[in-house]
């Protein structure tokens, strides 16, 4: 019997250590680091690196990555239970040298970098002396990349790229992007892209704005707009074979989707910790909310919600740990991707509702958190995309039935079992001798 529900309690110890250390040293950094990507930021430069080396004595450090890259090699299941208490403090990922784009970034650094990309990019990044940003999305489409049109043309030993990008996340803070280019276009539409290292003051980029989230002022955000007007690197910026961007952003994104995830479990079991604090301390017409029946059913919905999603990602994350191979994994992925934002915002807005009129104020994170969901249906690709990708994969193991009638059409199962059992049923006077 190989069922397991149940953490070992040497690691336990480390998740209550990491439970103590996220709530009384992390989550206080919130309400007062504007941006824990923007190195620059004096306050965030004296507070968050001594967390960071309390968290690397510790051996907690970077914990998706290997020891050839300084990481203790934790599989997805241990980080999915880490990840749950990361994700409730926004600066809890870069205390703990896994924030993203940053980690997915790495990955494919060291999947696919040069050693001599290794040592220039992948180190500093490693230990978060410098941030990175993921430069796919362009204006014009995001859910299909072969609509993509930003060009990286070989001039004698360099590549020359033109085109515009959008979204790129924290690209304002970043010293590299990762920009993906058509390189080949007379390839098959799978294989004209390339991924290419992009020095951010490389003369060409330029970040036409910063666009924000909804509810942000404006400037404020951190999702650039960027072009790329005749920006010049040498011909081995290439990051993995020409011509297979694609295949390197899978390898990228299906860490990152499954990571995301396991952080939003976090916010999910916040949302349904505030909301059942409130049920218990309002009262109205003389009775606990916790009393109303539809408060209970509120409740009672958001923890099915809660414990159906997590033991999906844990599952996925086991299944990530048991097959090594993440093509193995893609319905998983897509599930746990797809599945992510409705629970959030129905958790989320549950809580919401709960708390009345101070639920919907700026005193209660709860509007951010649903905002936050739309986010999640839509980076690393839209709900709709991983929906579709998750049916081909089940319908992956049915077959059609080449009858007019479906294999199961209950008169043609009937009359299977009369032959079948036919001495019986004549026995038994139940058909003509
Ligand atoms: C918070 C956030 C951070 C992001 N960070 C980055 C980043 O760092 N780097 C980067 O390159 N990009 C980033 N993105 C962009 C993200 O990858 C795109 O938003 C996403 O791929 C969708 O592209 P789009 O926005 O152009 O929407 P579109 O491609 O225009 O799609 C719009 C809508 O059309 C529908 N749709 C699309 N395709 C299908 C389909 N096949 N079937 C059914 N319906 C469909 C869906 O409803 C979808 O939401 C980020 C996005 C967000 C929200």
């Amino acid at each position: 019997m190989a069922w397991e529900f149940e953490t070992d309690p040497e690691f336990q110890r480390e998740l209550d250590w990491i439970e103590e250390f996220v709530r009384e040293e992390i989550e206080p950094l919130d309400h007062i680091i504007d941006h824990p990507y923007d190195l620059d930021d004096p306050i965030r430069a004296e507070l968050i690196p001594p967390l960071q080396e309390t968290v690397r004595e510790r051996g907690l450090w970077s914990c998706h990555l290997g020891p050839d890259l300084g990481g203790p090699g934790y599989g997805q299941v241990k980080l999915a239970l880490m990840n749950e208490i990361l994700g409730r403090a926004r600066c809890a990922p870069i205390v703990f040298g896994a924030q993203a784009p940053d980690s997915g970034n790495s990955e494919i650094l060291a999947h696919f970098g040069t050693p001599a990309q290794k040592e220039r990019w992948l180190q500093p990044l490693l230990a978060n002396e410098i941030v990175s940003a993921f430069s796919m999305t362009e204006p014009q489409g995001g859910a299909d990349p072969k609509v993509f049109t930003t060009s990286a043309v070989r001039d004698g030993d360099e590549w020359v790229i033109n085109g515009e990008k959008w979204f790129s996340s924290n690209a304002r803070y970043a010293a590299f992007l990762i920009v993906m280019a058509v390189t080949d276009p007379g390839n098959p539409p799978y294989r004209q892209q390339s991924m290419l290292i992009v020095p951010a003051d490389a003369p060409g980029v330029e970040i036409i704005r910063n666009v924000g989230l909804g509810g942000d002022p404006e400037g404020a955000g951190s999702h650039a707009y960027i072009r790329y007007s005749n920006v010049r690197v040498p011909a081995d910026a290439l990051l993995g074979p020409r011509g297979e961007a694609f295949m390197v952003a899978q390898t990228r994104l299906g860490g990152g989707r499954i990571h995301h995830a396991m952080r939003t479990v976090g916010l999910i079991r916040r949302s349904l910790d505030m909301m059942a604090e409130r049920a218990l301390s309002r009262t109205t017409q003389g009775e606990q909310l916790a009393r109303k029946q539809m408060v209970q059913e509120m409740i009672a919905d958001s923890w099915l919600d809660l414990e159906t999603y997590r033991l999906l990602v844990l599952r996925t994350a086991w299944r990530i740990d048991k097959y090594q191979d993440y093509r193995k994994v893609r319905a998983d992925i897509s599930a746990v991707k797809a599945m992510m934002p409705r629970v959030l915002r129905d958790v989320a807005s549950r809580a919401l509702q709960v708390h009345g009129s101070l639920g919907v104020s700026n005193e209660m994170p709860f509007a951010g958190y649903v905002t936050q969901s739309f986010h999640m249906g839509l980076a690393d690709g839209p709900t709709e995309v991983h929906k579709a990708t998750l049916a081909r994969q089940v319908l992956h193991d049915y077959e059609p039935s080449d009858d007019l009638f479906p294999t199961r059409h209950e008169p043609k199962l009937r009359e299977q079992a009369r032959q079948k059992y036919a001495d019986v049923l004549k026995r038994h006077g139940r058909l003509p001798a």
